[in-house]
C-alpha cells in the first residue's frame, strides 16, 4: 500500500469524531483524519481515545513480543563459500578478491575508484590526509554526526569548525555554512546522517564559489541518492563504512571513492607503508617515495562484502517503502514530526529512521519517559547523538605536543572555540527531540511498521498518566 493512495472514509471518520468526546480537540490538531486502512485502526483507535490499554511500562501488556529482524543478514547456502573458499586458499591479506570488491563497489555507485580499508574512521583519515589537509587548516563538519567525522580532521592536525544542523532535515544547514568560512578554511566534510542526504548542490554551488574541496562522509548512506548521483561520488571524494551495524556490512571494514585518479593512486600507496602504487606515488622497484600507514582490508573481509552487495539494492528499496509508510502513519499522531528529505533526493539510505519527538504535544511527558516506554511495547529505539561539539576529546587534542607545536596558544583558546561553535539545533536534536529507530526495523514487514505506529500511539494516548507516575 503507497501512503498517498489511502482512501478517506468520511464516514467512519464523522463516526470517530463523534466518538472521541474530549479528543476531539486534540484531532483537530492533526494533519489529516483519514482513516487510512485496516491496518491504521490500531493506531486511530488510541489517538481517539477508543482503545485503552495500560502501557506495557505500567505493568499492562506489551504490544508486541514478536523479534525485529537481525543484522547482520546472510543466507548460509549462498553467502558463506565465498568466505570459506578465502579463508581456505590461505590468501588473507589483499589480493584479487579485495580488488573485486572494490571494483564491484565503484561499479555500484558509478563512480570510478574505490579503495577499500580497514574502516569509515580510517577511510576518512587517509582522503583529508591525500586532500593534503593538516596544520593551519579549518574543515567544515556538522556536529550531528557520529565522532569519527571530527576525529579524522583533529587526527589530520586540521581544525573542525562545526556548521549547525536544520533540525527538519537532521543535515548541515547550507545557510549556516558561509557564515563559517575563513581565509583557512580547505574543505566542507557534508555527512549524510542517518543516511539521508544533504542538500548537495547548495554545498557544491558554495564550496565552488570558495574554492573548498567536498568530502562526502557517506558512512551511513549506502546507495543514498541526491538528483540521481549516488551519496559519496557527488564531492571531489566520499567515504563509506562497512562496519557490522552499516547497510552493507563486512565486520571491519571502510572505502574511500572518488573519479580523480591520481589522489585514489595516492590513497592506495597511504594505506599501504607508502609503497608505489598507481602512476602518482611512485614507480615500482624506486623504494618508497612517500610516508605511508597500513590500513589494508582482508581477503575473507571482501569476500563477505561480495557475497553480501547483491541483497543492498533490494534492502534499501525495502527501507524506503517501508520509511515512506512509518512516517505517513506517524505523522499523523500529534507531537510527532519525522524526517524531511530535500527536494532532489530521489532516494534514502535509511541507516536510522529518525523523527523529532515534541514534549509538548505529549502532556509534557519527557523524551526519556516516552523511550521507555516504547521500548517496554516492544519497539527498540534511542535518543541517538550527544553533542558532539561539546566533547572532550577536541579540547584534548587542543592540549596535544602536536597541536601546541602547530597552532598558537591564541588560536588554540578553547573557550572562545566553544563560543564560535554553538549549535543550539543540533543541542535540541540531542537533549530533547531526536528519537531513531534502527535500519534493521526497515526490513520487516507493513505489519512491522504498523506496530512501531501503534505503540507510539498508545503512549500518546497514556501520556497523561504516564507522566504523573514520575
Ligand atoms: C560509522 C561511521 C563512521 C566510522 O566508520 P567505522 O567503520 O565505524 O570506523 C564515520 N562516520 C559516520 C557518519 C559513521 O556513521
Amino acid at each position: 500500500m503507497k501512503p498517498n493512495t489511502h482512501k478517506s472514509n468520511s464516514e467512519t471518520r464523522r463516526k470517530f469524531i463523534k466518538s472521541t468526546g474530549i479528543f476531539a480537540a486534540g484531532l483537530a490538531l492533526m494533519p489529516s483524519l483519514s482513516i487510512a486502512s485496516e491496518s491504521d485502526k490500531g493506531m486511530w483507535s488510541f489517538l481517539t481515545g477508543k482503545q485503552d490499554d495500560k502501557l506495557a511500562v505500567m505493568g499492562g501488556k506489551p504490544l508486541r513480543t514478536k523479534a525485529w529482524q537481525k543484522w547482520p543478514m546472510w543466507n548460509p547456502q549462498t553467502d558463506e563459500k565465498r568466505v570459506v573458499d578465502s579463508i581456505r586458499s590461505g590468501v588473507w591479506s589483499r589480493a584479487g578478491i579485495a580488488n573485486e570488491f572494490e571494483a564491484a563497489w565503484a561499479k555500484t555507485l558509478g563512480c570510478k575508484r574505490s579503495l577499500t580499508v580497514a574502516n569509515g574512521t580510517n577511510a576518512l583519515i587517509v582522503a583529508l590526509h591525500q586532500m593534503n589537509i593538516g596544520a593551519g587548516d579549518e574543515v567544515l563538519v556538522p556536529p550531528y554526526t557520529f565522532i569519527a567525522t571530527v576525529s579524522a580532521v583533529l587526527l589530520n592536525g586540521a581544525i573542525p569548525v562545526f556548521v549547525d544542523v536544520d533540525r527538519e532535515t537532521f543535515q548541515m544547514d547550507p545557510d549556516k555554512i558561509e557564515a563559517k568560512i575563513t581565509p583557512r578554511t580547505r574543505a566542507i566534510l557534508p555527512v549524510h546522517i542517518l543516511g539521508l542526504p544533504c542538500d548537495m548542490d547548495r554545498i557544491m554551488a558554495i564550496a565552488k564559489k570558495h574554492n573548498l574541496l567536498v568530502l562526502e562522509d557517506a558512512c551511513q548512506a549506502h546507495l543514498a541518492e541526491y538528483d540521481h548521483k549516488k551519496a559519496g561520488t557527488i564531492g571531489n571524494a566520499g567515504c563509506f563504512s562497512f562496519q557490522n551495524s552499516k547497510n552493507l556490512p563486512i565486520g571491519e571494514g571502510g572505502a574511500i571513492v572518488s573519479n580523480d585518479d591520481i589522489f585514489m593512486d595516492k590513497c592506495f600507496a597511504y594505506n599501504n607503508y607508502g609503497y608505489p602504487a598507481g602512476t602518482a606515488s611512485g614507480a615500482i622497484g624506486n623504494g618508497s617515495p612517500m610516508l605511508g600507514t597500513k590500513v589494508r582490508t582482508t581477503e575473507y573481509a571482501s569476500a563477505i562484502g561480495l557475497s553480501l552487495l547483491p541483497y543492498l539494492e533490494t534492502q534499501t528499496a525495502t527501507r524506503n517503502e517501508n520509511a515512506a509508510y512509518l512516517k505517513a502513519k506517524i505523522e499523523k499522531i500529534p507531537g510527532i514530526v519525522p524526517y524531511k528529505l530535500y527536494p532532489k533526493v530521489n532516494r534514502a539510505a535509511f541507516h536510522l529512521f529518525p523523527f523529532r519527538f515534541q514534549q509538548q504535544k505529549f502532556k509534557g511527558l519527557s523524551r526519556a519517559k516516552f523511550l521507555k516506554a516504547l521500548r517496554a511495547e516492544g519497539i527498540p529505539c534511542s535518543s541517538g547523538y550527544t553533542p558532539l561539539q561539546k566533547m572532550d576529546f577536541i579540547k584534548s587534542a587542543f592540549e596535544s605536543k602536536n597541536f601546541k607545536r602547530m597552532y598558537t596558544a591564541a588560536e588554540l583558546n578553547y573557550e572562545k572555540y566553544m563560543e564560535n561553535n554553538k549549535c543550539p539545533n543540533s543541542d535540541i536534536l540531542c537533549d530533547q527531540e531526536a528519537v531513531w529507530f534502527t535500519q534493521n526495523m526497515l526490513l520487516g514487514t507493513k505489519s512491522d511498521m504498523d506496530d512501531i505506529a501503534t505503540a507510539i500511539a498508545k503512549i500518546y494516548k497514556n501520556a497523561d498518566e504516564l507522566n504523573k507516575m514520575g
